[in-house]
């Protein structure tokens, strides 16, 4: 029986800050979350909100307060009526009657599955089904002020071995930043992340896009601007990726209805964990769309997780999560995520997380903690 849950905000300083169309994210602010059951077993799991609501209306703080006063509640509830026959399968029934917050629900429902790898003696990746040992990465380039300084950055990344360039993008940093990459690499696997920041009367100039051979176009649009989403793929033949877009199985329908985008940016986080993030993947396997996993900046710990969801079949493209050391000077694992071979990295085959969270990193990074005894509750 799971006993106690404590949180831990972290505060990471990023070695390159990371400017998107949302603006500048200079710290990697995380929640992680530490589920301890009675005979020891932990399970661990990292909340992607980042500190502002700009990707979606989550952000740091809310996720706190949620998961204190509401989610963590809940979850104790339903932990405390099973006694001691937990299935992570069947959490979701503890926040049925909670709307959104989905990655405050992620953050618990990961670490039960992570509780559940480490309880059974399995290695996560194998109870939900990772089909590789090993994943492609991809590396994501911020917006630069000079297409000189983004060269630079995209001359690393291809001589470090990434497997793809996304850029960031936004108006006013789009199509000749593009063209320069694109004249200098004229074969890489190339990709563009607007996050929402372009209008439908900026359909001309993403339609411009298709001379660049994109692999694909990720969330021109606002989130719910799905009509305009449908109307510009029609016109385009790059494939759209929607991010922000998709939230559930309902939306991959939509887009399939509508004909609004062809491929999936899915992360566990944002979809609500790894029970739901399945249930997208075989929505959009079956309506024939494409899915890889992206990044929200993660630590050690949410970077296992989501290298284990690019893992899974019908994970087409490379992930975003790339080396942490891309990222952090000192990260929470002992052993940080590094690259297998130039473009690779293993996927972890741990059965949970427990045995390889730095604690001493934890502790250091730590600017607040919450403990809750399940049977407070
Ligand atoms: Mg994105």
């Amino acid at each position: 029986m799971i006993r106690t849950c404590i949180l831990y905000r972290l505060s990471l300083p990023l070695k390159i800050p990371m400017r998107t169309a949302h603006g500048d994210v200079r710290e990697k602010q995380a929640i992680l979350v530490q589920l301890v059951d009675c005979d020891g077993i932990e399970g661990w799991a990292e909340c992607v909100a980042l500190p502002e609501p700009t990707y979606t209306e989550e952000c740091t703080d809310t996720a706190w307060t949620v998961l204190v006063h509401h989610l963590v509640p809940r979850l104790a509830r339903w932990v405390r009526s099973l006694g001691r026959d937990i299935d992570p399968q069947h959490v979701y029934e503890s926040f049925r009657d909670v709307r959104g917050n989905a990655m405050s629900v992620a953050a618990l429902e990961m670490a039960l599955w992570d509780w559940y790898a480490a309880r059974t003696n399995q290695p996560l990746a194998k109870l939900l089904g990772a089909a590789r040992d090993r994943v492609e990465v991809g590396a994501t380039i911020g917006i630069m002020d000079s297409d000189d300084a983004l060269i630079q950055s995209v001359d690393a990344a291809v001589e470090q071995g990434f497997r793809r360039i996304k850029l960031k993008i936004a108006p006013g940093r789009d199509r000749d930043m593009i063209e320069a990459v694109r004249r200098r690499y004229p074969d890489l696997p190339m990709a563009v992340d607007a996050n929402g920041s372009y209008a439908q009367t900026d359909a001309p100039l993403l339609q411009a896009l298709d001379a660049y051979h994109l692999q694909f176009i990720e969330q021109p649009f606002p989130d719910d601007d799905w009509f305009d989403l449908a109307e510009l793929q029609a016109s385009l033949q790059t494939p759209l990726c929607l991010d922000e877009s998709v939230r559930s199985a309902r939306e991959v329908k939509l887009a399939v209805r509508l004909g609004a985008g062809r491929v999936l940016n899915l992360k566990a986080g944002r979809l609500g964990g790894f029970g739901r993030l399945l249930r997208v993947l075989r929505a959009s396997t079956l309506a024939g769309m494409s899915a890889w996993v992206g990044g929200m900046y993660e630590t050690g710990v949410g970077r296992a997780h989501g290298l284990i969801a690019a893992a899974l079949p019908g994970m087409r493209y490379p992930t975003d999560l790339g080396p942490a050391d891309r990222y952090f000077e000192e990260d929470v694992l002992r052993e940080p995520i590094s690259f297998a071979e130039p473009g690779t990295i293993r996927v972890p085959d741990w059965a949970g997380l427990s045995d390889h969270v730095d604690r001493d990193a934890v502790e250091r990074f730590c600017t607040a903690t919450w403990k809750a005894s399940f049977a407070d509750f």
